[in-house]
């Protein structure tokens, strides 16, 4: 496979070029890295715009690469989706968040209270999925009423099948989160047919805060009205952060808080070190 190197945030990153690639060979090498454990999660903190404090974590997969270094996960879910993969790396993800949150939560007063994971709709499509969601919060010990399961909406458009499933977990405790929300071509379809507790307000309105930010108002006044959650995703100034506050957001997410980071990193924060 060819990968061409990028330049990002001082990390160089290795974008994948799928029309150069023989599948054949991605496939095995990402099989191999979620058995030998070459995956691994960063964090990302989510953060209250009253008070600055952490009010959850992202957890954010990566896969360390042998020849190519870390690659971020738009490099390879896209082929862990078509493969199948991802229902195994989904699960090393949940498992491994589950087991670094409830380490959090026992030692650290300053724990967040919510976990966040990213799920895709074909994980769901497992007919024992709840079921590994059920059998991996006891484990790790976990409540299910503090993990949040992000659904990508842009991926959601063949939900069906999935929503049984998404009454489960809601059934479990756990909380659904439409991601990227508003970019979906069928936005208000989903949150009307999927039992949904929370909206991502994709970081395209996010940013878009100068002016009247019409969409980031709108969509806060539907999750009100919902009796749903609504995060930021994506603020990137100051500015954003308080237009969106004054909008009536309580929770955001990214680079202007922080970036996703590794466990260690959060926790010496935790500890009261400046992230
Ligand atoms: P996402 O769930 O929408 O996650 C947010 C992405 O935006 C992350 O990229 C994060 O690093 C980035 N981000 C955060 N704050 C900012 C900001 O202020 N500005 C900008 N420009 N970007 C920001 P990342 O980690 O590369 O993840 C990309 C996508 O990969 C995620 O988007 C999610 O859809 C997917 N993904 C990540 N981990 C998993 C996973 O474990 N399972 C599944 N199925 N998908 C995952
Ligand atoms: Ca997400
Ligand atoms: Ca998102
Ligand atoms: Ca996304």
């Amino acid at each position: 496979a060819m990968y061409a190197a990028k330049k990002r945030a001082g990390t160089t990153y290795l974008h994948h070029d799928s029309a150069m690639t023989e599948p054949g060979d991605d496939h095995s090498q990402l099989r191999e890295a979620i058995a030998t454990k070459r995956c691994f999660l960063m964090y990302q903190p989510i953060v209250s715009l009253d008070d600055g404090r952490l009010a959850g974590v992202e957890a954010l997969v990566r896969w360390d690469h042998p020849e190519h270094g870390v690659l971020p996960p738009d490099t390879f879910i896209p082929l862990a989706e078509r493969t199948g993969l991802i229902v195994p790396l989904g699960r090393f993800v949940f498992d491994e968040a589950c087991r670094q949150f409830a380490v959090w939560c026992e030692h650290y007063e300053d724990a967040p209270a919510v976990l966040n994971v990213n799920v895709s709709p074909r994980e769901l499509r497992e007919a024992d999925y709840a079921d590994f969601v059920a059998g991996a919060l006891t484990t790790h010990g976990v409540e299910a009423s503090r993990v949040v399961l992000e659904i990508t909406e842009s991926l959601a458009l063949d939900l069906g099948p999935a929503v049984a499933t998404l009454h489960r977990l809601r059934a479990l405790g756990l909380r659904i989160s439409l991601d990227d929300f508003g970019t979906g071509s069928s936005t208000l379809r989903l949150l009307h047919d999927c039992p949904v507790d929370e909206v991502k307000l994709d970081r395209s309105f996010t940013q878009a805060t100068h002016g009247r930010a019409p969409v980031a108002a709108a969509v806060i006044q539907l999750a009100q009205a919902l009796g749903l959650h609504a995060v930021a995703e994506g603020v990137e100034t100051p500015e954003q952060a308080e237009q969106l506050r004054s909008l009536g957001y309580s929770t955001a997410q990214g680079y202007h808080f922080a970036r996703p980071v590794p466990a260690a990193q959060l926790t010496e924060w935790m500890t009261g070190a400046p992230l």
